[in-house]
Parts: C-alpha cells; structure tokens; sequence
C-alpha cells in the first residue's frame, strides 16, 4: 500500500487535467470556465476526502480516476433541475411534487405562448395598449357569474393584494376557528399583518356567531372575511355564520364581503363521487362580494391566484400598484385560458383536465393496474422484500376536501428483513426508486413502502425503468 504522502502527491494539478485530451473535448461542449470548475471541484474534494478518509484510500490517483468524475459533475450540472417524478404518494395534488398536472391543451398553447411574440397586452382591434387580464376575465366572468376578474401568481398574492387594496392600516374581522396556516409559510394572521391589515378575531375556535361579527364592526373596518377551512375541519360543538347571513351584514354596513375558497372550484364535484366543494359562482350567489381560488388545486390548471366578483371592487384591486409585482406571465395566462376554456364543456371535464380524471379514477382501475404490474415488480423485488397489492385510500391534497378518502389500491412493498431492521430496510426500499432515472415517490408506513397506483398513467414506462432497481440488501448479502 503506498504511503498517505505518494497518494497525496499523486492529485494532478487543475492544469495538467485541463490538457488532457479527453477533458479538452468536455471543454469545447461546457465551455472553459465551467470546465475549468469541475475539475477544480473534483480535485478538491479528492484532497478533503483523502484528508477526512485517509486509511480507506489505497492507490494513488492518477488521470483516468479523475476523467470520469469531472464529466460526471459536468453532466449533472446540465441537467434540468426539474425532474418528471412519478408520483405515487397517493396524493393527488401534491403541493411538493407540482400539484396539478396540465390539460394538453394547456401545454400546446403554453409551447405557442413562449416560442411568439402574442397580443399579451396589446389590442389588435385598436393597435392601442391593452390589458393581460382580457385574455381571462370574460371566460372568468362567463364560467362564475362574476361581474369582473382579474389573475395574479397565486392565491396567496390574491389574498394579500385584495387585503392589501381595503384593508390598509384599517380592521379586518375574521372568525378564530378560521385563522388557517396552508402548508409552508401561508399563515392568514401573518398574510394580514403583511397586508398592513390589523387582523380582528372575533367567535372562538369552535363557535362563531353573527353577533360576534356584529360586535366587531367599528369605523375602521375595512371588510368581512370568510376563510375556507381547506385543510382541516372543526367538529363536536361548533357554529359558523353562513355566507348568506354574513355578507348581509356587510351589505348591511357598506362594506365588502371577501370569501378565500383556497380550493374553489367551477362544478359540482359530486357526479365524479367525490363530496362538494364550495364552486365559485355558488359562492357569488351567497352574496360573495369577492372570491379568491387557486388555479392548480382543483380546477387542474396552472399556478395562478383567481379574483372574481364586484366590477368596482377588482377596479380597484387593478389599480393596486402591487398588482404589477403579481401579476401573471404570458405562458401561465396561455396555459390557464386554455384550462378554463375546457370548463366550457363540462362533458369532457373528465378526460381532459388530468386532476379531474385521477380523482375520478375507480378504485377497481387501480387495482387492475396494480395486479398487472405485481409480477414484475415481485421479480425485481424478489431478494429483499415481498409484494402485494392491497387497498389504501387516496387523497387529494393541497388542502381541497381534507377528510375525503378516495378508495384506491397500492402495491406494497415489505421487507423481509426482522422485524428490528424493517424499518431501514423499508427506507431503503424507497431510496432505491427515488435512485430510478424517472424517481419514483411513495409513502412509508408501517414498516413497508406504498405505491398508490391511483396516479400512474405510463404503467409502462414504469415498468420497464424497474430493471435499473439497484438494491442495496441484495448488494450487501
Ligand atoms: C391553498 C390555499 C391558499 C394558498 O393558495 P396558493 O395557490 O397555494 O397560493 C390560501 N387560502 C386557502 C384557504 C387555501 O386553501
């Protein structure tokens, strides 16, 4: 074994790499300075792990070590940071994994919005100026009854835009069992306080009356607001104040009646077996004087933030400089014009909004493509761990219907592990297919890895990539 002193001395110099013949090839493909870092960051992490592993090294590392490590980083760092994933959590619309996945239509006219120059804000009737929000107001105002619409980044800013428009340095009442925090960062009393809002609570975790709104109207206060329980719900003793009964009493007190649905949707969901969600426009006839709605939970279409409702009052949301720091790009509006235009045909809702179509999948379609793919996935599995399908339920995610469970079914992946070891053994399972060129992402639980099938629609693709499963027990034993 040479000694710490010859493998140390044996690192070639950035320059002596940068001249050889195989690395003078990568730079003519990367360009020099980013070749010129690879090498310089494989030396030095050669150095750092010689110095942190120094008994493990036992040759000297000559140029052909060093080759393949510096065209491995560059490849990498070519790579799209954005990976397709196949999402098998059995959430439907996971917020991590990109939630709605778009409408054909959609991505044509996204690929047509970004390659041309388009009329994004200008009027071909008049050659005048135009507004970006024409694009999808009409549609929006056809699809929900709205008088006016108008569209930012996501329904986070279309919160803080229209609290930020009223409710500046004025009161803003909103019920305690109401005061939502949605995934990550989104908390409503935070979003107030950012709004410049002075957030008013009013009722109790469970119990919210009327007369407590009542009681909390002063002359500071700026709109009633109703926030949409997306991701949880009170139950035993409870009382909310109806929409109707609420924005009556705004009406009553001249001000606006603001309902954040989160979720919203634009039909009923009920024909797909699914439980209702409040729709937008059903919202609007309650009274509703504003109505703000994501455009990639339910409704299936990109990330967007949806305003609708009283002409004057998106007027005035309109002219709102933050609007500007908001506001949608061309391709989204392309992709969402699309989406809604498919609402327009509420027949073919189903086989083409993609969020709608694996919602809507029956439990017993999932479970035929989980039988198909047992086989070869027991195959593939064979040395560590046992395979069967079995019933789960699904979800849908991003905090639309928190407590519907949708029936589905999964392939179930056990180790044969002890029972001291399952869990490792289980977490390595789901290593091994994050491992997969196109990662695969399931769900641990007791002691096993879950594949719901429910989202899967290229069983093919998936099951032809399962021969690349490297196994780290089979490996080890
Ligand atoms: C999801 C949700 C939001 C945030 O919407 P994004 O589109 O994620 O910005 C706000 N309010 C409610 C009630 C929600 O459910």
């Amino acid at each position: 074994m040479p000694s710490s002193d010859t493998v140390l001395a044996s690192i070639p110099s950035v320059d002596h790499v940068l001249n050889l013949p195989p690395i003078v090839a990568m730079t003519e493909r990367y360009g020099r300075p980013m070749t010129a870092d690879a090498v310089r960051t494989v030396l030095a992490k050669l150095r750092d792990s010689f110095a942190a592993e120094r008994p493990r090294i036992a040759k000297p590392i000559d140029d052909e070590t060093v080759v393949p490590l510096v065209a491995g980083l560059l490849d990498s760092w070519v790579q799209p940071p954005l990976r397709a994933v196949y999402n098998l959590t059995g959430t439907v619309l996971h917020t991590n994994l990109g939630r709605a996945l778009l409408p054909e239509e959609a991505i044509t006219a996204m690929t047509d919005a970004a390659r041309e120059a388009g009329n994004l804000e200008y009027d071909l009737a008049t050659g005048k100026r135009g507004d970006r929000d024409s694009h999808l107001d009409t549609l929006l105002c056809r699809l929900t009854g709205a008088e006016a619409a108008t569209v930012v980044n996501n329904n986070a800013a279309a919160v803080l835009l229209c609290l930020n428009t009223f409710g500046l340095k004025k009161e803003i009442p909103v019920s305690r069992g109401e005061l939502i925090e949605i995934g990550g960062s989104f908390r409503m009393p935070d979003i107030m306080s950012r709004a410049g809002c002075k957030l008013v609570e009013v009722g109790t975790t469970n119990r919210t009356h009327l007369k407590d709104f009542e009681s909390a109207i002063g002359k500071r206060t700026a709109l009633l607001m109703k926030v949409h329980t997306s991701n949880y719900t009170v139950q035993g003793f409870t009382k909310t104040v109806p929409e109707k009964e609420l924005a009556d009493l705004a009406h009553r007190h001249g001000l606006p009646f603001m309902v954040d649905l989160g979720s919203g949707t634009l039909v009923d969901l009920a024909p797909y077996g699914l439980p209702h969600e409040p729709t937008a426009q059903e919202t609007l006839a309650q009274g509703a004087d504003l109505v703000t709605f994501s455009g990639d939970k339910l409704l299936g279409g990109p990330q967007a933030g949806i305003i609708v409702g009283r002409a004057d009052l998106i007027g005035k949301i309109k002219r709102n400089p933050m609007k500007r720091a908001m506001r949608l790009d061309k391709v989204t509006i392309a992709a969402l014009a699309a989406v809604l235009q498919l609402y327009a045909n509420p027949e073919k809702l189903l086989e083409r909004v993609p969020t709608l179509r694996l919602l809507a999948r029956s439990r017993d379609s999932v479970e035929q493509s989980a039988q198909r793919l047992l086989p070869n996935l027991q195959k593939c599995l064979a040395p560590v761990a046992e395979v069967t399908v079995e019933p789960c339920d699904s979800q849908t995610g991003s905090g639309s219907l928190p407590l519907t469970r949708i029936p589905s079914a999964a392939l179930v992946i056990r180790p044969k592990a002890g029972k001291r070891k399952a869990g490792t053994a289980a977490r390595r399972i789901a290593d091994a297919f994050r491992s997969l060129p196109r990662p695969v992402i399931g769900r641990l639980q007791d002691n096993a890895f879950w594949l719901d099938l429910r989202c899967l629609e290229d069983e093919q693709g998936f099951s032809t990539q399962l021969e690349k499963l490297v196994l780290a027990d089979e490996a080890a034993s």
